[in-house]
């Protein structure tokens, strides 16, 4: 629905609401509920026309969606008025009772007065759609360097009035840094459930909160997912900001051709599941994505080197945008004799890139075997069948190793 019609159906019902306050039919508690609806409809046409005017005075730029949600969402009406937060808390439990079902099976949507019948215009579906929850913001911050935050994390910082963080003290003067006056609540991978429930209040408050986590994406290999979850469940917009990752860091310096990859993110700490879960993906053609704590560095990368073979190459990207920041690229089997050389070398935060597997070239025996029936003039598709079938190599890859031969042939 468009905002316009949607701010149309608000004022309607409040007029609506206002003129059914009065009517004497209705008893004192069934007039203050209109009454409170009343200004909860007019609430909704008021933050719907600031959030138009921010659009339109934005229209020409591509985030013009979000900012209309900023503006709609720190409309100062709906925040500071305790009276309109009331009227909203009953208009939502009213649309929870009442409303959905009478969508389903009225013709025009309306809904009724749960006690007097009266109906009521359906700008209150609209409204809830509107107001019921703020934004939740997801915000990445900066892996190491403080300039790595976008100006739009910032104000997006600066203009919540809460923020949870995976460690409220390490945020704390990441705040103080970019001049954020928002109060900080612990969203930790302990807590996360009691945080969604906390975070979910405030969103149906009408405060809009910005989930960040201890450096990089939230969610990445960081708490976050769970209120996100909660946030979508509850209806209420998840707005993700781009930002730092070191994933995403490290493979734009990893240079691999591979169109696919896969980010792992952490292995299993003990060397027996850490091999096992490596095994899982020896075979897979894309660039593999890990994360990496400094004291198992060099075991990790000895069990890569086992399973996933030493002639791949990776990539070691160390303390990414920091002081020590190292970005070094090499046959995984030199990987932990370089590492090994220099105790330095195992120090900080490691992202690594390993370079997908490369599918394995038919052994020489089924080569050699192929090889003969070619020469024996066999078409080259039963050439290759023989070969396989003889071989218990795949049939394909023989298919086209004779393709490449062929080649060959024609080029000599
Ligand atoms: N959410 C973060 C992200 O978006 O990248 C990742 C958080 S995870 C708990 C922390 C791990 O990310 C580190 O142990 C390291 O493997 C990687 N990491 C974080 N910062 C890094 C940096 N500056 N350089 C290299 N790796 C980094």
């Amino acid at each position: 629905m468009g905002v316009e019609i949607v701010e149309q159906h608000a004022i309607e019902a409040a007029v609506a609401l206002s003129r059914m306050a009065q009517q004497p039919v209705l008893r004192r508690e069934e007039q203050t509920a209109a009454l409170l609806e009343a200004d909860a409809a007019d609430c909704a046409a008021e933050r719907l026309r600031a959030a138009q005017a921010h659009f339109h005075e934005h229209r020409d730029f591509a985030l013009a969606g979000d900012e209309v949600d900023f503006a709609a969402a720190h409309a100062k009406v709906a925040r500071d008025d305790d009276k309109t937060l009331r009227a909203q808390i009953i208009c939502r439990q009213r649309l929870r009772a009442h409303t959905i079902r009478t969508f389903r099976i009225a013709p025009r949507p309306f809904c009724l007065f749960p006690k007097t019948g009266q109906p009521v215009f359906h700008a209150h579906f609209a409204f809830a759609m509107t107001t019921e929850y703020a934004p939740l913001y997801v915000v990445p911050t900066p892996l190491g360097n403080l300039a790595d935050i976008s100006e739009r994390a910032r104000d997006v910082l600066c203009a919540v009035n809460w923020v949870a963080a995976e460690d409220t003290r390490h945020s704390a003067p990441l705040l103080r840094h970019i001049g954020a006056k928002a109060r900080l609540l612990a969203a930790h991978a302990h807590n996360e459930n009691a945080a969604a429930e906390r975070v979910l209040a405030l969103l149906a408050k009408g405060e809009a909160v910005a989930l960040i986590s201890d450096a990089g994406t939230p969610g990445i290999s960081d708490p976050g997912a769970r209120i996100v979850a909660h946030a979508h469940a509850a209806g209420a917009r998840v707005i993700p900001l781009p930002g730092p990752c070191a994933a995403v860091t490290a493979l734009s310096a990893a240079g691999f051709s591979e169109a696919h990859w896969l980010f792992f993110g952490f292995l299993p700490s003990r060397s027996g599941p850490r091999r096992a879960a490596l095994k899982t993906l020896a075979a897979l053609p894309y660039a593999l994505v890990f994360y990496e704590a400094p004291h198992r560095i060099l075991e990790s990368v000895a069990d890569m080197t086992q399973e996933l073979g030493a002639e791949r190459t990776v990539l070691i990207a160390r303390e990414l945008s920091k002081q020590f920041e190292t970005i070094q690229r090499l046959p995984l089997g030199e990987a932990a004799d370089w590492l090994a050389a220099d105790p330095m070398r195992q120090k900080g935060e490691f992202a690594l890139i390993v370079s997908g597997a490369t599918k394995a070239p038919p052994a020489d025996e089924a080569k050699r075997l192929l090889r003969l029936f070619l020469a024996e003039n066999l078409p080259m598709k039963q050439a290759a069948k023989l070969a396989a079938t003889l071989s218990g190599h795949g049939k394909n890859e023989l298919y086209a190793y004779a393709l490449e031969i062929r080649g060959q042939r024609t080029e000599d």
